[in-house]
């Protein structure tokens, strides 16, 4: 990857999540900010190509300083070829220049054991906070298609990241069996299906049937 593949990758990747300001759901919640606009919940995460890249078109973004003991164990944690980074807050967003973290929250492609990209998971630690994830149903068609052309473009040219995913997947599915749950996951062509976390087996599913959490009860 070069710094400049980034501008097409933005420029596939423009639509939004939701005809719905979703940040008016959840900042109400957290001070006024949305959730993942604020570093205290999501540290946004990017590579060291994506940073040469915003850094050439925006002063939008700084590395992410953070005292707080938590903080600094993100930092230390991070693979050498990342950084993570802190804009300058929700009030000063610009569209065209939001990393793709920004874009993709709160999902994550999800991989199965036999490397299929079956769809859209989300980040579960988020649950109690993002409405998004309360509402799947309004996750349009477009932003998911072009989160999956996204990610197959990036599977293809960042070698181990579709490994990534799939461990994170299996982390997932972890978690979940350990609740008793199933996972909730917006397909890749389209519908709704759940993954039972102790097979894997991924079934067909009602949205409606996904569960609201926290606040969003
Ligand atoms: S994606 Fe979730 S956390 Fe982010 S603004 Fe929308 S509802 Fe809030
Ligand atoms: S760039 Fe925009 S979308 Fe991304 S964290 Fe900052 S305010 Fe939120």
């Amino acid at each position: 990857m070069n710094p400049q593949d980034y501008e097409s990758i933005y420029a596939g990747f423009e639509s939004a999540l939701s005809r719905y300001d979703c940040g008016q759901h959840c900042a109400p919640h957290n001070r006024g900010e949305p959730v993942c606009c604020s570093t205290e919940h999501a540290v946004p995460i990017v590579t060291v190509e994506e940073w040469k890249f915003l850094k050439s078109r925006t002063d939008l973004w700084h590395l992410y300083r953070s005292p707080s003991a938590a903080g600094r164990k993100i930092k230390a944690e991070l693979p050498h070829d990342c950084r993570a980074l802190e804009c300058k807050g929700a009030a000063l967003c610009e569209r065209e220049n939001r990393s793709l973290s920004c874009r993709t929250f709160p999902f994550f492609p999800y991989i199965t054991k036999k490397y299929d990209f079956a769809g859209l998971a989300y980040y579960w630690n988020f649950e109690d906070r993002c409405w998004v994830i309360s509402n799947l149903q309004v996750v349009e068609q477009i932003f998911v298609r072009e989160f999956v052309s996204t990610f197959e473009l990036l599977f293809r040219k960042i070698p181990g990241e579709l490994e990534t995913f799939r461990d994170y997947s299996a982390s997932m599915r972890r978690v979940f069996s350990r609740k008793g749950r199933t996972i909730p996951l917006i397909g890749r062509d389209g519908g709704y299906f759940e993954v039972a976390p102790g097979t894997g087996e991924i079934r067909p599913a009602k949205v409606d049937e996904f569960g609201k959490h926290g606040v969003y009860k």
